[in-house]
């Protein structure tokens, strides 16, 4: 955004300007080197990232300036040799800005002759930054003093990522920001504060169902600029807006549980805690089909709860806790031994992985959590709230059953069933990576909580 518009300014234009500024400046300098120039005007603009200082001269050609910081009060010097201001000028010039206190203006000296400008900071750190870039005529300077606690956004990105849409704003991570959304035309938007977009951007037709970015400044709330994007689309869409290293992304999406989550950052709640995650199936045993039939369709239970598996093992571990996992691949494990490795390590809880089915299709959907020992029923309760909760799916209940596995295990252990692999709606969302995090994200808090107190 504004950066691209500081490009546009900078690029092409630039060069000329200063071909032109070099080309007056072999001329001036033929006729007397040495002869001070005199600075007419200096205006100051403030704006979303800073304030611009024009200044114009007499006589065409580039500023020198020398630049050095003063303290108490902390204050930013340049110096112009072989300058003299105008005595029209005014003293001091008022700039609108937390950072900037006013701009004064003198005649540091007149034999050689040193032009001074200061700048009053409200504080010396972080150190502000400045450039000297040509204006608009070859006699005028800009001078661009940027607050280093004003985020300059880059103009964002866009991207398709397992059928969600990203929006990524480089940059913009770390920025207070509040979400909103509204409709006719439907659309997302988000004010950054602490953010500028110089003179915003308005882009078109980006992706479907992304109708429009624009960006703008807002106004500023006390003294901090505030920068807002739009997002408009043709359709309402669900979305998610998350930091991920230093950018801000807004995924959008027909559907809340497809959207990509952010990064999982752990804080080692778990450390210690032995855990035994048991996908169900495995090998020649593929658990329930998405179709019957012979052979029956795929895809099956025994790979998507492998693959459910494997992310909350990933989780498990950020967390600290010690995993085992009762099958790392396509392989087959009898109920014994699946009920004898937590029993044998004495595991802090055992959490068996799958996906329910019904004889006839499109006929049931939805997530359950079963316990079959008393002192699991909590533990089913927490895991079955924290799946409703992210997955969006119906809820099947937490319930008493008399499955093998947890009933042979003596530790904490809960059945899941994810959803209904042979419903149309349950079998979309199993087959998206998205869900599937979803979920083991959602069976990770049930286990923190838990293991760790109620709150997590
Ligand atoms: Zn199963």
């Amino acid at each position: 955004m504004s950066r691209s518009t500081r490009a546009r300014r900078g690029s092409m234009p630039r060069l000329l300007l200063s071909v032109i500024a070099c080309f007056c400046v072999a001329l001036c300098s033929g006729a007397s080197a040495l002869a001070a120039r005199t600075v007419t005007a200096v205006e100051v603009r403030s704006e979303a990232h800073g304030a611009v200082v024009a200044i114009s001269t007499a006589e065409a050609g580039k500023l020198e300036l020398d630049s050095f910081v003063l303290t108490e009060p902390p204050r930013l010097v340049f110096d112009l040799p072989s300058a003299m201001l105008d005595p029209e000028l005014p003293d001091t010039l008022p700039v609108e800005s937390l950072r900037f206190n006013q701009i004064r203006l003198g005649q540091f000296s007149v034999e050689p002759e040193v032009a001074r400008l200061v700048v009053d900071l409200s504080r010396r750190d972080p150190p502000v930054t400045w450039e000297l870039l040509p204006g608009d005529g070859e006699c005028e300077s800009l001078l661009l003093l940027h607050d280093p606690e004003v985020t300059m956004l880059a103009e964002p990105v866009v991207s398709l990522s397992e059928g969600a849409l990203l929006v990524r704003v480089p940059g913009a991570g770390a920025l207070e920001r509040s979400v909103g959304e509204a409709d006719d035309p439907p659309r997302i938007y988000l004010d950054l504060t602490g953010g500028a977009v110089g003179e915003g951007l308005e882009v078109d037709c980006i992706q479907e169902p992304l109708r429009q970015i624009r960006s703008g400044q807002q106004e500023p709330v006390e003294g901090r600029p505030v920068a807002r994007i739009v997002l408009e689309f043709g359709t309402r869409q669900a979305y998610a807006v998350f930091s991920e290293e230093a950018d801000l992304v807004i995924a959008a999406g027909p559907h809340a549980w497809a959207l990509p989550l952010p990064k999982y950052e752990g804080t080692g709640k778990l450390r210690r805690k032995k855990i035994v995650l048991d996908p169900g199936h495995g090998g020649d045993d593929i658990g329930a089909p998405a179709a019957f039939g012979s052979p029956p369709g795929g895809p099956y239970e025994k790979d998507i709860v492998l693959d459910i598996g494997h992310r909350l093992a990933r989780l498990l571990e950020t967390e600290g806790a010690r995993v085992t996992m009762t099958r790392k691949d396509d392989s087959y494990i009898s109920l014994h031994e699946r009920a004898a490795i937590p029993n044998r390590l004495r595991a802090d809880a055992l959490v068996s992985i799958h996906c329910n089915s019904y004889d006839r299709p499109n006929t049931l959907c939805g997530t359950s959590v079963y316990y079959d020992h008393r002192h699991s029923i909590r533990f089913a309760e927490l895991v079955h709230e924290e799946l409703i909760a992210a997955l969006g799916t119906e809820s099947k209940g937490v319930r008493n059953a008399n499955y093998a596995v947890i009933r042979r295990a003596k530790v904490p252990g809960v059945l899941v069933e994810t959803a209904y692999i042979n419903h149309d709606e349950d079998r979309e969302r199993l087959v998206h990576p998205n869900f599937r995090e979803r979920a083991a994200r959602a069976i990770l808090q049930g286990l923190i909580r838990f293991l760790c107190g109620e709150s997590g």
